[in-house]
């Protein structure tokens, strides 16, 4: 995105399945690639994902 994604907003690379328009492409940011994945941020489900890294905006 432009400016960056501002938290919580959907990144507009994102197709209807969830997955990444650009991933392994070069224009892919930099901290998409460097970014891990890990249960306690992501969860098991997309709404669990929502649920972990909105409380964790929240609380830092
Ligand atoms: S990996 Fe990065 S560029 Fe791709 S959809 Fe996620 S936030 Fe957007």
């Amino acid at each position: 995105m432009p400016n960056g994604k501002p938290a919580g907003v959907r990144c507009i690379q994102l197709n209807e399945a969830n997955m990444c328009r650009i991933f392994g492409q070069p224009e892919r940011p930099l901290v998409c690639s460097d970014f891990k994945a890990t249960i306690d941020v992501c969860g098991q489900t997309n709404q669990e994902a929502m649920w972990l890294i909105t409380d964790l905006e929240q609380n830092t």
